[in-house]
């Protein structure tokens, strides 16, 4: 099978690593400049898309803020999976929450703004303190605003309306400000015959809006609900391939904050602690195979490396450490790789994370620090 994934980072990457076994072979088309890559080497193969899509058995996505015209035409194809719709919600949080609502899932109560009027409304109906969200292009915490106060309205709206009229088509997102006590989130796959499998829930931990690190956890009431409402926005987008879905865990109820229609960086502990991989999962579901078992195998923790292109050598000589770099050029606070901590005991986790806190930089990995003896 021949899957042409639209965006060359590094979840095409670990894709084209989870599908060579399958004899699935990944080509990644470059959204910056167009061009099809090789996803493992970046190698130019070659240029243009309807060329790329003629070779494919299957196109599929590796992130969501894809320009409309190009998901247009890979859906003319016939070829494209999850389903362009999933693709256009995740990356614009205006339909997101339709969806959401359309699925009938727990979600902040919201209320869009295109003008200082329009905010008015919205601290009437949703109340304050309220989250600001750019309905595009925000990501990792970017693009947001808190209002606390109503003497700050001006200033935050001088702002919000500066994002407004940058962009085509821009608005903002006001969200009910949801008081939780952790963020946790759900990876899953649902395949073409309906079928769907998820794994455990992870917990997740954010420095500075940005993912530092993802456990497994066990938790049946919460493992529950968050597989119901997977199923609801899964079974309503009729969607095949991986789905994440992150909720905030609110006095035990799950409140869904965002979902994204793609392999997940919550997911990346199932390489060393799942049956199979979220990676593969993504690959058997897109290609019409029977899903992988996501049954967690071992106890893992995925911490990820931002900003940092070197780790001592001696990582590698510990037991249950993998280290995972995405071959990128370094940059501050970019994503350039994550290591998976894995044990096979009770108990061993927290040892094997104290002794990665004894040997990282804390302000590097910011999350290690709890960890440390
Ligand atoms: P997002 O880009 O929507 O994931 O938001 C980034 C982070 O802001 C989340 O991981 C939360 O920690 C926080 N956040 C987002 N929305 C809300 C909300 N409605 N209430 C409280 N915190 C939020």
């Amino acid at each position: 099978m021949r899957v042409l994934v639209l965006g060359s980072g590094q979840l095409a990457r670990m894709m084209s690593l989870a599908g060579a076994p399958l004899n699935i072979e990944l080509s990644a088309y470059d959204v910056t400049n167009g061009n099809i890559v090789h996803p493992l080497t970046q190698t130019v193969l070659g240029s243009g898309l309807d060329n790329a899509i003629a070779n494919a058995d299957v196109i599929t996505a590796e992130f969501e803020h894809i320009p409309h015209p190009i998901l247009d035409i890979c859906e003319q194809s016939g070829k494209f999976l999850p389903t362009t719709e999933a693709i256009k919600a995740g990356g614009d949080r205006r339909l997101e929450k339709a969806l959401l609502d359309n699925a009938g899932v727990r979600n902040a109560k919201y209320a869009v703004i295109n003008s200082r009027e329009d905010f008015d409304v919205a601290i009437e109906h949703v109340g304050i303190p309220m989250v600001l969200k750019s309905a595009l292009g925000g990501y990792d915490g970017k693009g947001q605003w808190r209002l606390k106060d109503l003497a700050d309205v001006e200033n935050i709206w001088a702002q919000m309306a500066d994002c407004i009229a940058s962009s085509d088509n821009q608005a903002i997102v006001a969200e009910e400000f949801v008081p939780f006590q952790r963020e946790v989130s759900l990876v899953g796959a649902r395949g073409r015959d309906g079928s769907i499998a998820v794994y455990p829930l992870a917990e997740n931990v954010h420095t500075e809006g940005v993912l530092s690190l993802s456990t497994a956890i066990a938790d049946q009431e919460l493992q529950a609900q968050a597989q119901q409402m997977f199923t609801s926005v899964a079974e309503s987008l009729n969607y095949v391939g991986v789905l994440a879905l992150e909720f905030f865990d609110l006095n035990g109820q799950l409140v869904v904050n965002e979902i994204a229609p793609r392999v997940h960086n919550s997911g990346h502990w199932t390489q060393q602690g799942a049956e199979t991989c979220q990676f593969e999962n993504h690959l058997r579901a897109v290609c019409n195979l029977p899903l992988g078992s996501t049954q967690l195998i071992r106890e893992t923790a995925m911490i990820n490396i931002l900003g940092e292109d070197t780790l001592p050598n001696e990582l590698l000589a510990m037991d249950g450490v993998h280290i995972h770099w995405y071959g990128k050029e370094k940059r501050t606070g970019r994503k350039m790789g994550h290591i998976n901590v894995c044990s096979d005991y009770s108990g061993e986790l927290q040892r094997r994370l104290s002794a990665l806190a004894d040997v990282l930089d804390k302000t590097a990995f910011p999350a290690l620090a709890k960890f440390a003896r």
